[in-house]
């Protein structure tokens, strides 16, 4: 199994990627067959029986499954998505490249997913669907979003990036709506470098899915006749011959995760100034990233500093789209309008989090965040536009 170099500083993630990976890439390079084929095929049918979901599509990224997910929706010009604040900005981006207007609803403070609440305040006559985040692996309250959903004819695309094998009340993350979405980056559960997964219950859904991926193209009579102008948004069988290995993994992986996870909340029990994250009610968190918030009085981007100091690689939690330069230019926003979200890409940090991470570099790691909080009050936090923490996406 792949490990950091030893005596390297700790790591903020590391995939898990050892033989059986290696093997079923060296078998897709000996089989000519690179593009997307029989492993990508393979990789949807048991992500399929994996998730309990009828139709799963491999893609190119997390970003294109959104992507694909909003355009098989049917989401275009004059129509707005309720996106979640607090994430990535690839969420609310494909919102943009459909042509709609991605309408950014605040998160509850303490679950940091979307507010069923703002959702409802925020919806208009062209609202057309909702785009939640399950943030860092842990469910968003589904069923509240999906009885208003219900109530006011909105599609439901989950944003599941982080969510492979996490659930909610029994069900897969990103198999409640109508479309779900997941990354297979290398920071995320399951890695297949880069690489994503669109999966529906839907068959109409699915058939457009099915088409824009690949060009808009369909096979008529034995060749291609291309009634849509598609993207090209395939998974190579190189990737999914990783991710089938993934698979194989994924159970094992999210125990360690779990294990190191539940090892910090009672390790940061009690400290001062941090809040650890609850564990939703309603489902298994699989702990893509383990994410503390940090009272105001804490300069967190201070904390990343102090942390780097001591060998720690530590970043933010994710961003508050509506004060990014482009949110904020596009949709006329100013930052802290959504006070939840902006609080939480203020004050939230993300610790190492790993299949592999030691129970003794929890230990230290849990240890130096104490003192960093310690030695980090009171200072002011830096403004927005400037540069924050390490390399890497959220
Ligand atoms: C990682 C991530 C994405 C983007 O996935 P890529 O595979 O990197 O394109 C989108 N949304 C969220 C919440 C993510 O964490």
């Amino acid at each position: 199994m792949s490990q950091p170099p030893r005596g390297e500083r700790i790591r903020l993630a590391w995939p898990q990627l050892g033989d059986r990976e290696l093997s079923n890439v060296a078998e897709v390079l000996r089989s000519g067959l690179v593009s997307q084929g029989p492993k990508s095929k393979q990789f949807e049918d048991l992500v399929c029986e994996r998730l309990d979901v009828s139709f799963a599509f491999a893609t190119s990224s997390g970003t294109t499954a959104l992507h694909l997910a909003l355009a098989a929706a049917g989401i275009g010009p004059g129509d707005e998505v309720l996106v979640a604040d607090f994430t990535f900005p690839a969420t609310g981006n494909v919102v943009l490249q459909q042509g709609a207007r991605p309408v950014l609803v605040d998160i509850d403070p303490r679950l940091l997913a979307m507010s069923p609440e703002d959702a409802r305040r925020k919806a208009t006559r062209n609202t057309r669907a909702l785009l939640p985040v399950h943030p860092f692996g842990a469910a968003a309250d589904m069923d509240a979003l999906m009885k208003l959903a219900g109530e006011l004819d909105l599609a439901v695309i989950e944003d599941a990036a982080t969510a492979f094998g996490g659930n909610y009340r029994g069900r897969s993350c990103g198999t409640i709506g109508n479309l779900g979405c997941f990354s297979f980056h290398g920071r995320k559960v399951i890695t297949t470098g880069e690489g994503g997964m669109v999966v529906t219950d839907d068959e109409d859904l699915a058939d457009r899915v099915r088409v824009l991926r690949n060009h808009g193209g369909v096979r008529i009579d034995g060749r291609y006749a291309f009634a849509d102008v598609g993207y090209n948004y395939r998974m190579s069988d190189v990737q999914a011959a990783i991710g089938i290995a993934q698979l194989e993994r994924l159970d094992d992986l999210i125990a360690a995760l779990r294990e190191s996870a539940h090892l910090y909340d009672r390790l940061l029990d009690g400290a001062e100034h941090v809040t650890i994250p609850p564990e939703p009610e309603w489902g298994r968190d699989v702990h893509q990233s383990y994410v503390v918030l940090l009272d105001s009085e804490v300069d967190r981007d201070a904390v990343i500093r102090e942390m780097a100091s001591r060998g720690i690689e530590t970043t933010l939690g994710t961003y508050a789209l509506h004060a990014e330069p482009a949110y904020a230019r596009l949709g006329g926003y100013a930052p802290g309008d959504l006070p939840a979200s902006f609080h939480a890409s203020r004050h939230s940090l993300a610790l190492p989090l790993y299949s592999g991470l030691t129970n003794e570099q929890v230990d230290y790691v849990s240890n130096s965040l104490r003192a960093a909080v310690a030695g980090c009050l009171g200072k002011r936090g830096r403004t927005m536009g400037e540069k924050r923490s390490s390399e890497g996406q959220d």
